[in-house]
C-alpha cells in the first residue's frame, strides 16, 4: 500500500473546442474533493476522420493554456499533440508512467457522456489498471439520455469506491463518483453560438473568447 502524502494527479483529457467553464469547474471541484496535487489538461490531436469543426490541435492547445494560466494547480501535456497517428488514452497513460512512474496516483476526470462509450475505447480494460477514473453527471437534456452498457455496470461494479481516500492509497484501479456543480455548458453550444454571432460571455474564460475573436474561429 501506499503512502496517503503520495502525489496524486487528476488528468482532464478532451478535445477542448474550445475549453469552457464546464470543464474548468469540472476539473477545480475534482481537484478540491479528491485532493490532489495537480491537474493535467490533455488536448486530444485531431483525430482521422475530424469533424469538420474541429480546429487545429495548436488552437485549441493554445486556448487550454490561456484558460488554465491563472491557476497553479493547473497544467497543459502536449503528449497527445506530439505524437502523430491516432491518439489513444491508453497509450497517453502508458507514456504518463513512463514519465512519472508505477507509484504516483493517476485519475482520469471523465463526464457522464464520455463514459457511457468507455468500452469503446481502444484496450479500454486495460486502462483501469493504469490509473483512476473519477466520473461526474453532466446536465442532461432531451436529446442526450444516457444509457450504461450492461458491460459497463459490470465494469463500475467491479470498480467503484464511495471512499475517495483510496484513490491516494493506490496508483490505479478504483472508479469514484464526485457530485460537483452541474453546468450546462458545452463545447458545441458555444461553436454554434458564435456562428450564430451570439455571445459567449460568461461561457468561458474572456481570455478565450478574445483569442477566438483574433484568430476568427468557428465562425
Ligand atoms: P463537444 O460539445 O465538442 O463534445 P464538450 O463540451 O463535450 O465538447 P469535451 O472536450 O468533449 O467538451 O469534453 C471533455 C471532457 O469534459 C469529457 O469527459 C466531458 O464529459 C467533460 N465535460 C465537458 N463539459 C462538461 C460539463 N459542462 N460538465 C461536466 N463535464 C463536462
Ligand atoms: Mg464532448
Amino acid at each position: 500500500m501506499q503512502s496517503a502524502t503520495q502525489t496524486a494527479i487528476g488528468l482532464m483529457g478532451g478535445t477542448f473546442n474550445p475549453i469552457h467553464f464546464g470543464h474548468l469547474r469540472m476539473a477545480q471541484e475534482l481537484a478540491e474533493s479528491l485532493n490532489l496535487d495537480e491537474v493535467r489538461f490533455i488536448p486530444a490531436a485531431n483525430p482521422p476522420h475530424k469533424s469538420a469543426d474541429l480546429i487545429s490541435a495548436e488552437h485549441r492547445a493554445a486556448m487550454v493554456h490561456l484558460g488554465v494560466s491563472n491557476n497553479p494547480t493547473f497544467t497543459v501535456d502536449n503528449r497527445e499533440l506530439l505524437r502523430s497517428g491516432a491518439s489513444y488514452t491508453v497509450d497517453t497513460l502508458l507514456s504518463l508512467r513512463d514519465e512519472f512512474g508505477k507509484e504516483v496516483s493517476l485519475t482520469l476526470f471523465m463526464g457522464s457522456d464520455a463514459f457511457t462509450k468507455f468500452n469503446t475505447w481502444h484496450r479500454w480494460q486495460e486502462i483501469i489498471q493504469l490509473c483512476h477514473i473519477a466520473l461526474v453527471q453532466r446536465p442532461l437534456t432531451a436529446s442526450n439520455k444516457e444509457v450504461l452498457p450492461k458491460v459497463l455496470e459490470t465494469f463500475l461494479h467491479n470498480h467503484y469506491t464511495e471512499n475517495a481516500d483510496e484513490l491516494h492509497e493506490s496508483p490505479s484501479g478504483w472508479v469514484t463518483m464526485q457530485q460537483i456543480t452541474a453546468l450546462d455548458i458545452s463545447s458545441t453550444t458555444i461553436r454554434d453560438s458564435i456562428k450564430n454571432h451570439h455571445s459567449v460571455r460568461y461561457l468561458m474564460p474572456d481570455s478565450v473568447i478574445d483569442y477566438i475573436q483574433t484568430h476568427k474561429l468557428y465562425r
